[in-house]
């Protein structure tokens, strides 16, 4: 089983929206180092919600990735309705209905400004290991 030893530095749950792609790109890479990323891209990111979290468990099953980034975007044409408040509430659920499958995994969330055309970190969740 030759990819039993493949290990992804991070998991990715983001928008299929292309306008993010080389921005959400090179912070990756930068924050992570290049390649070695799990990538699940949706319209609307997280609003697919269980389906979306059955395909981070499957990813995480294979690729145990310690640290999973969820991306909202400004101006997401699936979430139009959403402000800066919405998108951070939805993916602080997205968060915990993840935390409940995968007790392990931090899970950082961070919200995409598309016309600015910079990423915000929110929040880190559910990382031990500065507690203890
Ligand atoms: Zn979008």
């Amino acid at each position: 089983m030759c990819n039993m030893a493949y290990k992804a530095i991070v998991g990715y749950v983001g928008c299929i929206d292309a306008r993010i792609h080389n921005l959400t790109e090179e912070w990756l890479s930068k924050n992570f180092g290049s390649g070695m990323v799990d990538r699940i891209l949706r319209a609307g990111a997280t609003a697919y919600g269980n389906s979306v979290i059955e395909e981070v468990a499957e990813a995480h099953g294979l690729h145990h990735f310690p640290i999973l980034v969820v991306a909202h975007h400004t101006d997401c044409g699936k979430l139009s309705s959403f402000g800066r408040d919405a998108h951070i509430e939805q993916m602080r659920a997205f968060a915990r209905h993840i935390h409940e499958e995968i007790p392990e995994l931090v899970v950082q969330i961070v919200l995409v400004h598309t016309e600015e055309q910079y990423v915000e970190v929110i929040e880190t969740l559910f990382d031990d290991s500065e507690v203890e």
